[in-house]
Formats: C-alpha cells, sequence, structure tokens
C-alpha cells in the first residue's frame, strides 16, 4: 500500500486523486486537507478513513469534529495544520491539490520531511521555483507533475537526456473565447469565463485559461520542471486538447502525449510512476477524430501570456507579484467586482508597481504576495 497525503481533497484535483485511490485499492489516504466544504470531508473520511484531517480554520474543524466524533480522526486547522499534514510520518507522498500560494509552506515542510510532491499547485513553482527545485535535490525527494502539460512533457522525456531537448512544446486550448478580439471581451460575463470547452476544473484555474494567465503560469512551471529557459518553451493552441504537450530533441525528432482530456491519468501516473495502470475511460478513435489543428496563441487579446512571460523574464520577485496579482483579480471578477478584461490591468498596475527583489527567500516572496494584496485592495 502506498500511503498519500492531500492537501485540497474536495476540489476538482482532490476528489479525481481520490477517484484514482477508490479504483485502484492499493493507494492508503493517510491524512487530507480541505477549505471550508465540510460536509465532503466527512464523506471523505467516512470512506477513506485517515487518521488526520485539517480544514481551513478552527471553525470549520469544530464542525467536522462533532460530526465524526464517532470516528478515531485528529481534526487539524489552520497553516499549522497543513503543514502537519504534509509531514505526517507515515506518508509517502503529499498531492498538492490545493488552489493558490498558500500552498507553497505544506510543500516545502513535506520536501523537508522526506515526501515525494505530486504537483498540481502550479503556483508553488511559479513563485518559488528556484527554492523548490535545489531543495528537492538537497531532500532526496521527487517532484511529479500533475498539471496535463507537464505530465506530458515527463512522459515524452522518460528515458530522455535532457541536453537532448530542442524545446517543449506547450499546448492550449485557447479557452472558451478563442477567437474573440478585445471588443467581444468588453461584456463577458463569469459564467461565460467559466465555460471551458474541454475540461471541467475549480473555477480559478477555468479563469486563467480563459484570460490564458493559466499558460502562463504553465510556462513558468516548465522552466523550473524542466531546467529549460524561456526561449526554447514555446505555447502552440489546440482547441481540441487532445495533444498534451510536446517535447522537439535536438535531432527535430517530436514526442507528443496524447489522449482524451482526462485529469485522473496525469493523476494515476504520478502516483504509480514509473508503472502504467489501467485507468477506466474514453480511448482516442482517430478515425473518428480526423483532424488535429493548430494555431498560434492570440498575445494581443489574451495578455496573460506575454505579461507573465514579462515577469519570468524579470525574474526575482516579480512572477509572485503576478501571480498574486492575478489570484485577487480572479477573485475580484468572480465576485463581479471588475470586469473580465480589468483582470490584465490589475496585474500590469501591480507589476509596474513593483520593485523587484532579485533572489527571494520564502518570507521575502509571501511579503512580496502580501504587498500585492495590498496595493490591489487600496485601488478595487
Ligand atoms: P479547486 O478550487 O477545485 O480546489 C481547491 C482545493 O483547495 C479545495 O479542496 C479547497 O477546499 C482547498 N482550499 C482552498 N483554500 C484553502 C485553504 N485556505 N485552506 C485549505 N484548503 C483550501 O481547485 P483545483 O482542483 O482546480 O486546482 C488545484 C490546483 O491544481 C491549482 O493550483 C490549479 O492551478 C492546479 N491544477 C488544476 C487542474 C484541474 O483540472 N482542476 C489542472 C492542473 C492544475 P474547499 O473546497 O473545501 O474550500
Amino acid at each position: 500500500m502506498k500511503k498519500i497525503a492531500i492537501l485540497g481533497s474536495t476540489g476538482s484535483i482532490g476528489t479525481q486523486t481520490l477517484d484514482v485511490a477508490r479504483a485502484n485499492g492499493d493507494l492508503q489516504v493517510v491524512g487530507l486537507g480541505a477549505g471550508s466544504n465540510v460536509d465532503l470531508m466527512e464523506q471523505q473520511i467516512r470512506e477513506f478513513h485517515p487518521g488526520f484531517a485539517v480544514m481551513e480554520n478552527e471553525e470549520k474543524a469544530a464542525q467536522l469534529r462533532s460530526r465524526i466524533r464517532d470516528l478515531n480522526v485528529t481534526v487539524s486547522c489552520g497553516m499549522e495544520g497543513m503543514l502537519e499534514l504534509a509531514c505526517l510520518p507515515e506518508s509517502e507522498i503529499l498531492v498538492t491539490a490545493i488552489v493558490g500560494m498558500i500552498g507553497i509552506r505544506p510543500t516545502i515542510a513535506a520536501m523537508k520531511a522526506g515526501k515525494d510532491i505530486a504537483l498540481a499547485n502550479k503556483e508553488t513553482l511559479v513563485t518559488a521555483g528556484h527554492l523548490i527545485m535545489p531543495l528537492a535535490e538537497e531532500c532526496g525527494v521527487r517532484i511529479f507533475p500533475v498539471d496535463s502539460e507537464h505530465s506530458a512533457i515527463f512522459q515524452c522525456l522518460n528515458g530522455e537526456k535532457k541536453e537532448e531537448i530542442a524545446k517543449l512544446l506547450i499546448t492550449a486550448s485557447g479557452g472558451p473565447f478563442r477567437g474573440k478580439k478585445r471588443k467581444d471581451l468588453l461584456h463577458v460575463t463569469v459564467e461565460d469565463a467559466l465555460r471551458h470547452p474541454n475540461w471541467s476544473m475549480g473555477h480559478k484555474i477555468t479563469i486563467d485559461s480563459a484570460t490564458l494567465v493559466n499558460k502562463g503560469l504553465e510556462v513558468m512551471e516548465a522552466k523550473w520542471l524542466f531546467e529549460v529557459d524561456l526561449d526554447r518553451i514555446q505555447v502552440v493552441v489546440q482547441p481540441k486538447s487532445i495533444i498534451h504537450s510536446m517535447v522537439e530533441f535536438r535531432d527535430g525528432a517530436v514526442m507528443a502525449q496524447m489522449g482524451t482530456p482526462d485529469m485522473k491519468l496525469p493523476i494515476q501516473y504520478a502516483l504509480y510512476y514509473p508503472e502504467r495502470r489501467f485507468l477506466a475511460g474514453d480511448r482516442l478513435d482517430f478515425a473518428k477524430l480526423r483532424e488535429i489543428t493548430f494555431e498560434e496563441p492570440d498575445m494581443e487579446t489574451f495578455r496573460g501570456l506575454p505579461m507573465a512571460m514579462e515577469a519570468s523574464k524579470r525574474g526575482g520577485s516579480m512572477p509572485t507579484v503576478f501571480n498574486a496579482a492575478n489570484e485577487r483579480a480572479v477573485a475580484l471578477f468572480l465576485a463581479r467586482k471588475i470586469s473580465f478584461l480589468d483582470i490584465y490591468d490589475v496585474i500590469a498596475g501591480a507589476m509596474e508597481h513593483h520593485r523587484v527583489m532579485e533572489h527571494p527567500n520564502l518570507e521575502q516572496i509571501l511579503d512580496a504576495e502580501q504587498e500585492t494584496y495590498e496595493w490591489i485592495s487600496g485601488r478595487y
């Protein structure tokens, strides 16, 4: 039995991780962490019997404790609880399925405690990749990508040498507004932006897909995970999300990982690497598919991608500011306080205002995050 802990178990990636555990029967869930969804957490605890659970605050933890007082489960709360979950002595791998920069500290704690990481929480690498990657090496732990694009690249690189990579080709669906121009996006609603053509995901990442910020975050994530410079990472729009990403090697060969869009595949691959297990679900039917088309991303309309590249090139604390400004802007958009296109202006304003710190440590990263939030809340 492989023992896993899941941070963000009630979300899109968290519940699909539990689907994988349910289907396989040889993953033991030793700890679960979530924000506010006490109902689902109770169900998950009754089904998977972890010994430890954590909720975002004491109020939610107290509700959970009273619901499961017939069970022998320790229930904790807040960051302290998340750090404890990350370091549970019996767990071997932490699935970071929490959304946002809040995932950084538990990820670092888990690595220091010798746990491998199944990494969905891309914000961790975007903002602290320069700390996380050397730490993984120092601690002798592995980071297995869960993001479908990074899992695809990871699979294409199986048995290959890093020095032989010519470039990474990260595919993008283009999101719900592909083909639209700025004037068409002036009055789009939250509901319009949440209508992703191919993937069913949490709200934050779905909005990030619509702005192409998600693709920008993925480029930054790939830079750290695969040690490839930005100028050797290309984004290609492939609307049906059949090709999950590709690697071009120095002899011109291109390897692609393909499949129907299903996050359970990268999750399962991360948890069982290097083994491939049976996974129920649709298979690609090339006769029905007939064609796979490609486009260049529209960088003028969807400024999220070029702004992310700029933040990454500037480096230091700028990716943190990009990410934190986007987190806050998306929350404001979801709360209907700003428009879709305002998301770009919030990010651009925060980046312009920021004075970059080179090589920030963890405290400085968290300070830059806080400063960005404060700058935004004074204006929106
Ligand atoms: P969701 O919004 O669906 O889930 C987020 C999870 O985090 C929930 O379990 C939520 O708990 C929990 N959470 C939120 N805030 C807190 C907090 N303060 N304390 C403890 N737990 C908290 O997100 P996704 O599953 O979509 O995304 C998770 C991560 O994976 C993101 O970084 C995303 O970019 C990445 N990712 C997601 C993909 C997808 O297909 N969904 C694909 C690739 C990457 P609750 O609901 O109980 O409040």
